[in-house]
């Protein structure tokens, strides 16, 4: 065990040199060091209340489901709606730590763990991948619940590695988009890409009465990004604030949960068809629609 570990660490420190030496591409580099696959598809998962990830509802059964049906990936790179940072940056840990970055629920929830190895070679690699920034490797974060509440239903074995890129909220919707783009190569080295946010978010709307009202502000934000999306309109989607208004700021006014979307419709490619699942709303103010991208 150790010695392969040796190998792994070894393996690595050559391949960077080869790349420093060389100048061989990211791109290259990649296709050395992992083994082909067939392509996976990409996936924004609303993951709306923290309890999805424990609770038996709808949600978490077609998470459950999600995962026995999608072909087995070789590692899961996640874009979470509460990895926020200045820059933009990847996890690489060997060993990611379950955060559980919420408050006033039950002990069950901050119990959970979901001890998934990291993928730091994998995440190295994704630095060198995207080009428009320059992403960092860091090593305080681990796995934040916007990740590991929908992964614990999804893989319960955690024996997949799985890391995450974070989100530089001050940049424009388009600095998100391009740097979706760019993540395409690892689709076909059997990465998972999964956005998790929210298509609607407004916690200080949230309706606690158990009740299936609907504010009208998220059922039109709702529909009209999910008639953007059908038409492959990106360009009105990336321009939702100056089309929405009022509308856009109800439904995120604050727009973290969003910005994981742009990464994932940047990875569409041309004829790749969009499918939804969960598109229900949860507490009224939170839109649980779904997209898988293949
Ligand atoms: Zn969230």
């Amino acid at each position: 065990m150790h010695r392969r570990l040796f190998l792994k660490a070894g393996s690595l420190a050559a391949l960077a040199q080869f790349v420093n030496m060389s100048g061989l591409s990211a791109l290259e580099a990649l296709e050395r060091h992992l083994s082909p696959s067939a392509r996976m598809p990409v996936l924004f998962i609303g993951h709306g209340s923290p309890m999805n990830a424990i609770e038996d509802n709808a949600f978490h059964r077609s998470w459950q489901q999600l995962g026995k049906t999608l072909p087995r990936p070789q590692a899961i790179l996640s874009i979470s709606a509460h990895w926020i940072t200045q820059g933009t940056k990847v996890t690489g840990n060997v060993k990611p730590k379950t955060i559980h970055d919420f408050g006033g629920f039950p002990r069950e929830l901050f119990e959970a763990q979901y001890p998934a190895p990291g993928a730091p070679e994998l995440a190295k690699e994704t630095t060198l991948l995207v080009n428009s920034t320059h992403v960092t490797s860091d090593e305080t974060w681990g796995l934040d619940h916007g990740t590991w509440s929908v992964l614990l239903p999804m893989y319960p074995a955690a024996d997949i590695p799985v890391y995450q890129l974070s989100l530089d909220y001050g940049q424009p919707t388009a600095y998100h988009y391009e740097i979706g783009k760019q993540l395409n190569k690892l689709r076909d080295k059997g990465v998972l890409i999964i956005g998790s946010g929210n298509l609607v978010h407004n916690l200080m709307k949230v309706d606690w009465s158990g009740g299936n009202k609907v504010y009208d502000w998220a059922a039109e934000f709702d529909a009209k990004m999910t008639e953007w999306i059908n038409k492959g309109d990106h360009k009105s989607i990336l321009d939702y604030q100056k089309i929405l208004g009022n509308t856009a700021t109800m439904a995120h006014p604050t727009y973290d949960h969003l910005l994981p979307l742009f990464y994932i419709l940047g990875l569409q490619q041309k004829g790749e068809q969009v499918s939804y699942f969960n598109d229900q709303f949860q507490m009224g103010s939170i839109s649980m629609r779904s997209l898988q991208i293949a």
